[in-house]
């Protein structure tokens, strides 16, 4: 019946990499490195970081009938992720323009092209591939009303069989209260836990464990926070524990958050609960730093179980 142990509802982009001396300032002109294309997005990156670590992994995404969209298709299916969810066309496929300078830092655009054509109808339309699988996993670079139908389509399944909801909600929008309820767990790094929490005071306490308690209140079901170095939170109504991430020397941090996320939805999918898919995650976001990229540094399960 799951024919799947984790479905990824998200982006798909491709990122546009020019390396420059400098940034340029408005009205400027400056030349840059030659251009690097490589698959990104939140919901390519969890679904190509679970596949290869083993998952029975789909996509349910939209791409442009263009040559980005056929790349992303590829990586996807080198990765092992069934895309037979994929929808193409509707606008170009979504990219992001990166410049990075000698320092790492970077100013990107993001044109979200395909991405924000994917709508509640095909995810209605998807309802046999959202009911195949265990896991459902959900970021914010598609429409928040087609992130709410993937909940209302969970909360629908319901019950035993019905999959569970994994939600990273980024980059950070305030959620509707019926999504918050459908999450298990919410999973945010700081930065997403400070802006849901806004003018909460425990938006300004240092403390994670006061953020995890603010944001269970809001009523997921539970709430992993991840802390970069410092390993990742976990919080539901009867425990907080604190999960501390490997020594790693990090080298780019890029998909760090995603790699966790893919390895989480992964592993609660074949049955772990939540503090073991986490602490395997934990795992899965150190041995992802530790190379260049983000869908190029993600781990084989051998790699992992090396560390
Ligand atoms: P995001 O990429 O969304 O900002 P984090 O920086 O919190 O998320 O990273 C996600 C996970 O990746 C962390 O919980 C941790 O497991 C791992 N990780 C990130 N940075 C490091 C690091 N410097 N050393 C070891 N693990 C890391």
């Amino acid at each position: 019946m799951h024919d799947h142990d984790l479905l990824v509802v998200g982006s798909a982009n491709a990122d546009l990499v020019i390396g420059v001396e400098r940034r340029p300032a408005a009205g400027e002109t400056v030349l840059g490195s030659d251009l690097a294309v490589h698959p990104g997005g939140k919901g390519a990156n969890q679904a190509v970081a679970a596949a290869r670590l083993g998952a029975r992994t789909a996509l349910l995404a939209r791409v442009g009938d263009d040559a980005h969209g056929r790349l992303l298709l590829e990586s996807q299916r080198a990765a092992g992720v069934d895309t037979a969810g994929v929808l193409v066309g509707g606008a170009p496929t979504g990219v992001a323009l990166i410049t990075v300078d000698p320092s790492g830092d970077n100013s990107i655009v993001v044109s979200p092209g395909a991405n924000a054509r994917l709508s509640p109808d095909d995810v209605r339309a998807a309802a046999d591939l959202l009911a195949s699988a265990r896991v459902v996993s959900v970021q914010l670079e598609i429409p928040l009303e087609t992130v709410a139908a993937v909940a209302e389509a969970v909360r629908t399944a319901g019950g035993e069989t019905g999959p569970r909801l994994v939600l990273n909600p980024s980059p950070p929008a305030a959620l509707p209260a019926e999504v918050l309820a459908a999450c298990d767990p919410l999973v945010l790094n700081e930065h997403e836990a400070r802006f849901l929490l806004g003018e909460d005071p425990a938006g300004r306490e240092e403390a994670p464990e006061a953020w995890a308690a603010a944001l269970l209140a809001r009523g997921p079901r539970s709430v992993v926070v991840t802390l970069g170095a410092g390993g990742a939170l976990v919080a539901d109504r009867d425990r907080t524990v604190l999960v501390p991430s490997l020594p790693v020397e990090a080298v780019d941090t890029t998909g760090a958050g995603d790699a966790f996320t893919g390895a989480l939805g992964w592993r609660l999918g074949v049955g772990d609960d939540l503090e073991t898919a986490v602490r395997f995650a934990v795992r899965v976001g150190a041995a992802a730093v530790t190379r260049a990229g983000a869908q190029e540094s993600f781990p084989t399960a051998e790699e992992v179980a090396a560390r």
